[in-house]
């Protein structure tokens, strides 16, 4: 699926979507993965190793230990809503109610959807209910051809119980290719019941590429994490379910095309330094010099604030905004000035941890330029 065909769909569909999906789409969501822990071994997880199976909390893509910095990021990213992820959120219910009643309380209209597994408690649920607008349950047992009526049954009761609870509730699934009669079999289950089905484009991780390798399933294309297939098995399902249930599929150009893009951009627009720029996909450029002599450093610095530009120092670095920088290269070449130093434009994600993406060398090899005699 292209973008452009995305945007078609979500034009015709918007309005039917469930509001998690809605502010995720629009880069208004805070992922909060509150544990890694989960009952579940799913052969498709896709977590990383550094968060399967490991107690640990993320704010995006930030390593939190407390509610203040789950605040924080959610403030940097103007975040209107919350997505409680994991591992299975509910294997730490006084934790998630901790964050959950904390982001709520901060922020006003603030949505929260959250996502477990079939094993659901009613007192689990229960207890969330004042902060819980939407609930997702990933029946996990359900790509285990062994499955039953008996699970399905199960399945649709864990649905009504935590109906009792949440304004809305659906179910989410992968769209597994070979699985189109299984997963049509599940949606007539729960048309009815449940608010919406989810489909998830299937995707290769570093973690889970062997296990789907084993079971035949290979990559869509050169530049995709998509596995093939998978797309047309969801509009399979989407254009034979004769319920009235709505059901979305999300593809992956979705998450990183749009969702993510919109992510970037919002915490780049608040995090953005003066003399920094915010592309297209809501990455920064931002011009650095690096200079071997602190004198020199000092010298550039005196011109930078003659001509009132905007510029950080850290230790033998000067940032600036890559245009200006481009000019002073060019200047300082036409009169030999004497300064010695390296120049990059670099481009980063506005994330925490602030990855670096590119860097484009303007001067490769550290020049001296000479004043004119
Ligand atoms: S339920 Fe989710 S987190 Fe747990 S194993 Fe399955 S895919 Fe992974």
């Amino acid at each position: 699926m292209k973008v452009e065909d995305i945007e078609k769909y979500l034009e015709e569909n918007y309005t039917k979507l469930a509001e998690g999906c809605k502010r995720c789409i629009r880069g208004e969501k805070l992922v909060l993965f509150i544990t890694g822990l989960c009952e579940s071994s799913c052969y498709y997880c896709p977590l990383s190793e550094k968060r399967r199976k490991k107690d640990v909390i993320y704010a995006n893509e930030r390593l939190i230990t407390s509610v203040d910095e789950a605040i924080e990021e959610a403030k940097l990213c103007s975040s209107t809503g919350v997505g409680i992820t994991g591992g299975n959120p509910l294997l730490k219910v006084d934790r998630t109610l901790k964050y959950l009643k904390a982001l709520k309380n901060e922020f006003d209209d603030f949505h929260s959807h959250l996502y477990t597994t079939e094993n659901l408690k009613e007192d689990d649920v229960k207890k969330l209910k004042d902060y819980l607008d939407e609930l997702r349950i990933h029946p996990t047992k359900y790509f285990n051809k062994k499955v039953d009526e008996k699970y399905l049954d199960n399945l649709v009761k864990k649905i009504e119980i935590a109906k009792k609870y949440v304004d809305s509730v659906g179910v989410e699934i992968p769209s597994i290719p070979g699985m189109e009669k299984e997963i049509l079999k599940l949606a007539k289950k729960i048309d009815g019941v449940a608010d919406f089905l989810n489909m998830n484009e299937l995707e290769f991780s570093d973690t889970n590429y062997n296990e789907l390798i084993k079971r035949g399933f290979y990559p869509k294309d050169d530049v995709s994490n998509a596995i093939k297939g998978s797309e047309e098995t969801a509009f399979y399902v989407i254009n034979n379910f004769d319920g009235d249930m709505f059901i979305h599929f999300c593809p992956s150009v979705l998450k990183d095309a749009i969702q993510m893009k919109n992510r970037l951009i919002r915490r780049a627009e608040n995090i953005a330094k003066n003399y920094e720029i915010i592309t297209d996909e809501g990455l920064l450029l931002r011009g650095e010099m690096i200079f071997d002599n602190i004198d020199d450093l000092e010298e550039i610095k005196e011109i930078l604030e003659e001509y009132e530009i905007d510029y950080e120092i850290d230790n033998n670095k000067i940032y600036l905004n890559p245009f200006i920088l481009e000019d002073i290269i060019e200047e300082m070449k036409k009169q030999r000035f004497p300064i010695k130093f390296s120049a990059y434009i670099t481009e980063r994600y506005p994330t925490s941890d602030g990855l670096e993406v590119e860097r484009i060398p303007l001067i490769t090899k550290k020049l001296r330029f000479r004043r004119r005699r």
